[in-house]
């Protein structure tokens, strides 16, 4: 302990106070260093630094040499074997021969600092990576302006801001263009400037089309009103002026929030919405298709429908031929007659009418089209209806395979059609196995050919001449008109389909279609 009055600040010091000679034996401890490393006073006194915080804690700074201080921060070792960070203070004592003699040194723990520093540092790295690496394109954005304004807007009365929005839309085109850009994450520079980050500075004004604009108000409602976030689809613009549609989604942490920071993200969801269109599109086509293939069915009931007022048309008007013929005729009763046969002529028409509306807009678009892409579209719309047989369906696509023309709609019809004929086979006989396997190629004559092969029960002999033609069916609830519209729409194709059992003896369907030679 030193001499003399300081004693009692020595001991009640908050920070390690130790004295050591020039070899590194300790001359002071104070209680602040047992507390602090954990060694008492009798334990290190006398000792020598390195045998107590490990090799190398007798090391001088040479600047301490040079000017009597230094200050730095030092790892060591304490009584329990754990690493410490310590910042030093030492100043040199001198003897009377102006020789130094020993060092005087103050220390204090920042282990913990140091370690909260280095959490929030990795915490900041992670945002940062986090940040950068998301697909999504992230804007941090201080909006302190907007809350400005809208402090002024409710100061001069104005309580309902989503009322005030709709009423004054340029309003809220100045609060974007008082958003100010902090930062934005590479998927922001490639998304909305080309990869020119140049670009994504000042306000975020011109990233917002005139549609947006509700948007825009809306997630400023949402922060004002304490939501934790916003999200909505919406419309937004490039640098370059092009627009697109985004999942856009606004968090408010109350903290960023009090300090006008936002972080919003954006999703471009045009593939997807594009993905949408096109699946719409499909089930359009397939929907209409349907209704061509009941044209089918519906032949039947016309043909029952038609008959009934044609009948009447022949019963009446052999009628008026009769009281015509009397003498004097009967005009009377012909006239009511004539009437009937006009009312009846016009349900004919009605029924034909009402067909025609039906297939009106049958499609009869001729365009180049890939039967591979044809085949895949057909599997995945049908893959819920297989599903529920317990099929499983493979597609094997050739490679190289050229274009054919023809109506899509109708060459879908083809194959959704063999394909549900193979499912109800297989359903309908039980089998355990239930596999349908499409292949595409180009047979020898160079033409293209796409099989349809089934794990079920086969085709009969005796069936197979008679498969293709109309009302020819097995099925109790059998229509018969499946087959017979694959072949006319297969050969209005220029093509054939022909029908056969395979080597497992399930039935395979061949389709042979003539290559477009216009492409
Ligand atoms: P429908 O399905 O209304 O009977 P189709 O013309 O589609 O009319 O088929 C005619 C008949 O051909 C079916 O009733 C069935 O007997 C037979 N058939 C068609 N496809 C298969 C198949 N994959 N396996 C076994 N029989 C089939």
């Amino acid at each position: 302990m030193p001499q003399g009055g300081f004693g009692d600040l020595f001991e009640l010091a908050h920070e390690s106070i130790l004295v050591r000679d020039m070899d590194g034996r300790l001359l002071s401890w104070n209680a602040a260093s047992t507390q602090l490393y954990g060694w008492s006073e009798q334990d290190a006194l006398g000792r020598s630094l390195d045998a107590l915080f490990g090799d190398g804690a007798n090391e001088i700074a040479p600047e301490l040499l040079a000017n009597g201080r230094w200050d730095g921060e030092i790892r060591r070792r304490n009584a329990a074997g754990a690493d410490l960070v310590v910042e030093i203070r030492q100043s040199l004592r001198r003897g009377p021969d102006g020789q130094p003699v020993g060092i005087v040194e103050i220390g204090r723990d920042i282990t913990a600092k140091l370690d909260a520093e280095r959490a929030l540092k990795a915490a900041e790295r992670r945002y940062t990576n986090l940040f950068q690496a998301m697909a999504a394109s992230f804007w941090e954005l201080d909006f302190t302006p907007v809350g400005t304004m809208l402090r002024r807007l409710r100061k001069s009365g104005v309580d309902d801001y989503s009322q005030y929005f709709r009423d004054h839309p340029a309003f809220i085109r100045e609060m974007m263009r008082v958003t100010r850009i902090v930062d934005v994450n590479d998927a922001t520079v490639r998304l909305f400037a080309g990869g020119d980050r140049s670009l994504l500075t000042g306000s975020v004004e011109p990233y917002w089309p005139e549609a947006a604009g509700e948007v825009y108000a809306a997630s400023v409602v949402a922060a004002v009103s304490g939501a934790p976030s916003y999200s909505t689809e919406t419309t937004l613009r490039r640098a370059d002026g092009s627009e697109f549609q985004a999942l856009f989604t606004a968090a408010f942490p109350s903290e960023s929030v009090d300090q006008g920071a936002l972080l919003i993200g954006v999703i471009d969801i045009s593939e997807r919405k594009r993905a949408q269109a096109a699946e719409r599109r499909l089930q359009d086509e397939f929907a209409h298709s349907a209704r061509i293939s009941m044209l089918g069915e519906l032949t039947a009931s016309i043909a029952h429908e038609v008959n009934q007022p044609l009948a009447a048309i022949a019963t009446n008007g052999s009628a008026s031929l009769r009281w015509l013929s009397r003498s004097p005729p009967d005009t009377d009763r012909c006239a009511v007659l004539t009437e009937r046969i006009v009312a009846d002529a016009q349900r004919a028409a009605d029924i034909i009418g009402r067909i025609r509306g039906m297939a009106s807009n049958q499609p009869t678009a001729v365009e180049a089209l890939s039967i591979n892409a044809l085949v895949r579209e057909t599997a995945i719309f049908l893959q819920p209806e297989l599903a529920a047989h317990d099929v499983m369906l493979t597609v094997a696509t050739a490679a190289g395979l050229e274009p054919v023309r023809g109506d899509r709609t109708q060459l879908q019809q083809v194959f959704a059609n063999l394909l549900i004929n193979g499912a109800q086979a297989m359903s309908q006989a039980r089998c355990a196995e239930r596999r349908l396997v499409v292949r595409t190629g180009m047979n020898l004559a160079g033409h293209v050919q796409v099989t349809v092969e089934d794990t079920g029960p086969g085709l009969a002999p005796e069936h197979l001449e008679r498969l293709f033609e109309s009302f020819f069916t097995t099925k109790a609830s059998g229509m018969g008109m499946g087959l017979a519209i694959c072949r006319s729409i297969v050969e209005r194709h220029g093509g054939g389909v022909t029908a056969g059992n395979g080597p497992q003896g399930g039935a395979v369907f061949t389709i042979v279609l003539p290559v477009d030679e216009a492409a």
